[in-house]
């Protein structure tokens, strides 16, 4: 991934919810009646209607205000995450990465993260590295306890964990997507803050069910898997939007 993080995906599946739309609509005009005029008629209404309510997101994210507090932001997210397979294809059928349509797609589950402002933060949020980020001859069992880290420094994770110790925040390494989810069924955390890479990241939102997650794409200047970095910043600016009490939170003024 290059050029920083996209801003959060919307007008790309709205623009596929309104294709989607005009397809069923064209094929009615064209004289399919009967059961299949039907479905079409319901196909071209539902996706016009997901268009139009895409488009409200879009409008509401790019002047910073919430325009549907009415739909709770676990079935908003939902919702955009069912658009991620055909947005992803319709970045490939062009020729581009599949990755930056992921990033765009996080920073929209994160945008929900925030407006779903829960209300313990602390303890109560759960913070999960990945293995890669430990460097990779460092012997230290982080995946054990967290506490097992020495603090050396060769790599990020002293760093990460003294910042969300900071924040009171629980912090876990997992080695993989599936022992993540399994530790936030265990946990039940209020909110999570995840650092991962893309593919990581979009398989853990699928799964997490209703819970806000905060995702941190991590840098991967040894390629994928080995050496991971993360934007220190990035990280120290999901703990503020989750972990602090809700009134001290960045986001508390979004309405
Ligand atoms: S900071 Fe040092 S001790 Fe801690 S995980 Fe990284 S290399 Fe190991
Ligand atoms: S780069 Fe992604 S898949 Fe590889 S270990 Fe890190 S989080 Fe897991």
């Amino acid at each position: 991934m290059s050029g920083g993080p996209p801003p959060p995906v919307f007008g790309l599946p709205a623009a596929c919810a309104a294709a989607v739309a005009a397809a069923a609509a064209a094929g009615y005009a064209l004289g399919w009646r009967g059961w299949g005029g039907v479905v079409l008629l319901a196909v071209a209404a539902a996706a016009g209607a997901a268009a139009l309510l895409l488009l409200i997101e879009r409008a509401g994210a790019r002047r910073g205000r919430d325009l549907l507090p009415f739909i709770p932001p676990a079935a908003r997210r939902a919702f955009l995450m069912a658009f991620h397979p055909i947005c992803r294809l319709a970045r490939r059928a062009i020729g581009r990465s599949g990755e930056r349509v992921d990033a765009a797609f996080i920073a929209a589950a994160n945008r929900y993260a925030v407006l779903a402002r829960p209300g313990r933060g602390g303890r109560d949020v759960l913070v999960l590295l990945p293995r890669c980020l430990q460097r990779s001859d460092c012997a230290a069992n982080l995946l054990e306890s967290v506490d097992e880290c020495a603090r050396c420094g060769r790599c990020d994770c002293a760093l990460l964990i003294e910042i969300a110790a900071a924040y009171g925040c629980r912090t876990v390494m997992v080695a993989g997507g599936r022992l993540a989810q399994a530790v936030v069924e265990e946990t039940s955390p209020a909110a999570v803050v995840a650092v991962a890479c893309e593919k990581e990241l979009m398989e853990g939102l699928r799964e997490v069910g209703g819970v806000p997650v905060i995702g941190v794409v991590n840098l991967r200047p040894e390629g994928p898997c080995r050496n991971t970095r993360v934007d220190i910043a990035a990280f120290r600016a999901a703990l503020a939007d989750l972990a602090l009490p809700a009134d001290d939170r960045p986001g508390a003024g979004v309405s």
